[in-house]
């Protein structure tokens, strides 16, 4: 007989959320995490949409520690003299609220505590070795020499996925399989915040940026509103940074921090954290196997993270594969059958969500998000054509037909091409 009826191997969405899951189901279960208190080393940028959350905490809006609900998306193109912004505020969001940033050093310990309430047992600080691997059959974690074991282990292990690479669950990442996000926290008062975003009533905004001013480099940055803080931070596909022999990938930040249209935002504000973390963006391509005699991989570990440039998204998708392996588990127990094809109906389940749907939807994005006109040459497209139109120089106005072709001749984009190029981003968006 097994110790556990589960074990999860990490506290961050997706391990916590399946353990809140199986442990609410009566399910014996163990979560651990390297980290003390759980979790609490993680990194999002984030905004968190929490409809998924809401399936195993009904509550999570009054319990959860939010900083502020976002009722205002940003889109920025960015030159190195301008910007073009898209701003999208809504009353919807407002009604709804479920759009939250969060700070994960708040946000998964509270998590992991809602999985011991929920009589799951919960030791942080440990960091598992190895996976027990018996007969073909996965039967628990190692640590400190010692094997504990489940019926099934759930590999929530984040992005770079040792356990399951080392058991050859899992091929090992590749450059193009991953980003690398780059985060400050900027301490700032709420008054200045809320006068500096136009906020009120605890609202947010998340903004999203394209870095169309740093060469030859694909640079996404995003600002995000908390209660007394600002999250700002860069993401750059990890090929891209090694191509251009960059190792000083802190220096993207300051960049960005220092741009015109960046810099008075966050004046005066102190960085109180700042770290790095991969964030998986090969989709379907670095999916591993998802599960296997007596293992399921799930949440970053699986590659479960979406970025469209308009959005960047992976809590959700962590949240909802967690509920999904821990429904599986507690069917499979009911079974008393942990094996593979036992353990198959977590990618039957996924299938039917968006997690999987968007995956395969979106199997070509990157060829847009890393396509290197969106940062080289779109921003000053949109930079050529706004002065073309909108600064007054005593010169005789031009049709907007004739400012677009010539600013698209001005930046070598022959007609034909352009037309190609927008239809190419078109078809994969
Ligand atoms: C810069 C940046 C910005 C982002 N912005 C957003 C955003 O705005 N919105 C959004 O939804 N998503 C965002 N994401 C993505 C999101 O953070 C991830 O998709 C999400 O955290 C994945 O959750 P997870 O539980 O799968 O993995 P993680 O949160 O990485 O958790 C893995 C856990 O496993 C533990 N662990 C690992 N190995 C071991 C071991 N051997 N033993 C014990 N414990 C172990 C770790 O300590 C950790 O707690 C962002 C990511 C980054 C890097």
């Amino acid at each position: 007989m097994s110790d556990f009826d589960a074990i999860v191997v990490g506290a961050g969405n997706a391990g916590s959320s399946a353990a809140i899951y199986m442990a609410s189901k009566g399910l014996n279960v163990l979560l651990v995490d390297r980290a003390d208190p759980p979790g609490a080393k993680n990194l999002s940028g984030g905004v968190l949409w929490g409809n998924d959350l809401a399936q195993i905490l009904p509550k999570w809006q009054s319990e959860a520690p939010l900083e502020r609900f976002i009722n205002n998306k940003k889109l920025g193109f960015l030159t190195e003299k301008s910007s073009f912004m898209l701003d999208f505020k809504t009353q919807i969001f407002e009604e709804n609220k479920v759009g939250y940033t969060v700070l994960r050093s708040k946000f998964d310990p509270w998590l992991a505590k809602k999985a011991k309430e929920a009589g799951a047992l919960v030791i942080p600080g440990i960091t598992v070795e190895s996976l027990a691997i018996k007969d073909r059959k996965v039967i628990g974690i190692v640590e400190s020499g010692d094997t504990i074991t489940a019926d099934v282990t759930l590999l929530a292990e984040g992005v770079n996925a040792r356990l399951a690479i080392e058991a050859g669950l899992k091929r090992p990442l590749r450059d193009s399989d991953v980003s690398l996000g780059i985060k400050e926290i900027i301490k700032l008062s709420p008054q200045k915040i809320e006068d500096r975003f136009n906020l009120k009533n605890n609202s947010g905004v998340a903004s999203e940026y394209i870095l169309g001013f740093l060469g030859e480099l694909n640079v996404g940055g995003f600002l995000y509103t908390n209660k007394d803080s600002l999250s700002l931070g860069v993401v750059v596909p990890m090929e891209n940074l090694r191509e251009n022999g960059i190792t000083h990938s802190y220096d993207l930040i300051e960049m960005f921090k220092e741009h015109p249209s960046i810099a008075p935002l966050i004046e005066g504000g102190q960085v109180a954290e700042y770290g790095a973390h991969l964030i998986p963006e090969g989709g379907l391509e670095m999916m591993p196997k998802l599960y296997g005699n007596g293992y399921m991989i799930l949440g970053d570990a699986a590659g479960f993270a979406f970025s469209n440039g308009l959005v960047l998204q992976g809590m959700n998708y962590a949240i909802l594969s967690g509920i999904k392996a821990g429904e599986t588990a507690v069917e499979a127990k009911l079974r008393n059958n942990f094996s593979e094809q036992s353990l198959s109906a977590y990618e039957e389940k996924l299938n039917s969500t968006y997690v999987l749907k968007d995956l395969k939807t979106f199997k070509d994005i990157r060829k847009v998000t890393n396509n290197p006109m969106m940062y080289n040459t779109y921003p000053k497209l949109l930079e050529s054509i706004m002065l073309e139109t909108l600064w007054e120089r005593g010169q005789p106005k031009k049709k907007i037909r004739d400012v677009l072709s010539s600013c698209a001749s001005n930046l070598n984009m022959g007609r034909i091409k352009t037309l190609r190029e927008f239809y190419y981003i078109y078809r994969r968006m």
